[in-house]
């Protein structure tokens, strides 16, 4: 998985239909995990840590649901938006009926198109600068699409990593990430990076947020890892 991709794990035990959907989502920049299962699917959260779900309701085993209803009970993947695929509008009821906690709801057979839009919708919460949002954490503004970065006006210089730390920490503000959440996030799984890596491109990261000036924002948490204000 590339570094920074929005991770998505598809849940569909229909092939055809997890094929049309991993394409798809590939093909917008997503990094993609299939399950075909429930089981593989609770598997895969703890594997992969997505950022979203796309989650079909009948699946063998345990159910879509289920899934659904374990993962928004735990306060690890509570917050993991799921998308919920469902074959008929009367399921969809059900299922807000159920209040499984599921984020989104699609009926079967859906639009690609409409559902690439909830996906994007989803992750504009929960990962903007993935989706190319602006992001502003006090007199700093990412511009995600145009990669620029500004500090109370004046243009900075970042190299990418420093560009990926910045984006990772203002979706968050305030978040304590540890190195090795920094290394998995910005530097990718892939790639092996010792952990001291991330302290020296924090190092850089503050340099450069300073470079015209201004207080360093980086706090550095003793034992933990870093956060941004
Ligand atoms: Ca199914």
């Amino acid at each position: 998985m590339a570094a920074g991709q929005p991770r998505v794990l598809v849940v569909e035990d229909e092939p055809a239909q997890r094929e049309v959907l991993a394409y798809n989502l590939e093909a917008e920049g997503f990094a993609v995990s299939r399950a075909e299962t429930g089981d593989d699917a609770l598997l895969l959260v703890d594997e992969d840590g997505p950022d979203i779900i796309v989650l079909d309701w009948m699946l063998p085993g345990v159910s879509g649901i289920e899934v659904c209803r374990r993962l928004k009970m735990r306060t690890d993947t509570r917050d993991v938006p799921i998308i919920m695929l469902s074959a008929r509008s009367e399921e969809v009821d059900r299922v807000r009926g159920l209040e499984t906690g599921a984020d989104d709801y699609v009926v079967k057979p859906y639009s690609v198109v409409e559902l690439m839009a909830r996906v994007r919708s989803q992750l504009r919460r929960v990962r903007p600068a993935t989706v190319g949002q602006t992001l502003e954490f006090e007199d700093i503004v990412l511009d995600a699409e145009t990669h620029r970065v500004t500090r109370n006006g004046a243009q900075l210089k970042l190299g990418p990593t420093e560009f990926r730390l910045l984006s990772t920490f203002m979706e968050k503000p305030g978040r304590v990430w540890s190195r090795e959440q920094l290394l998995d996030r910005v530097w990718g799984r892939e790639i092996y990076v010792d952990t001291r890596t991330v302290d020296v491109h924090i190092g850089r990261l503050r340099k450069a947020l300073c470079q015209h000036g201004g207080s360093d924002p980086v706090r550095t948490v003793r034992g933990a890892g870093y956060a941004l204000g």
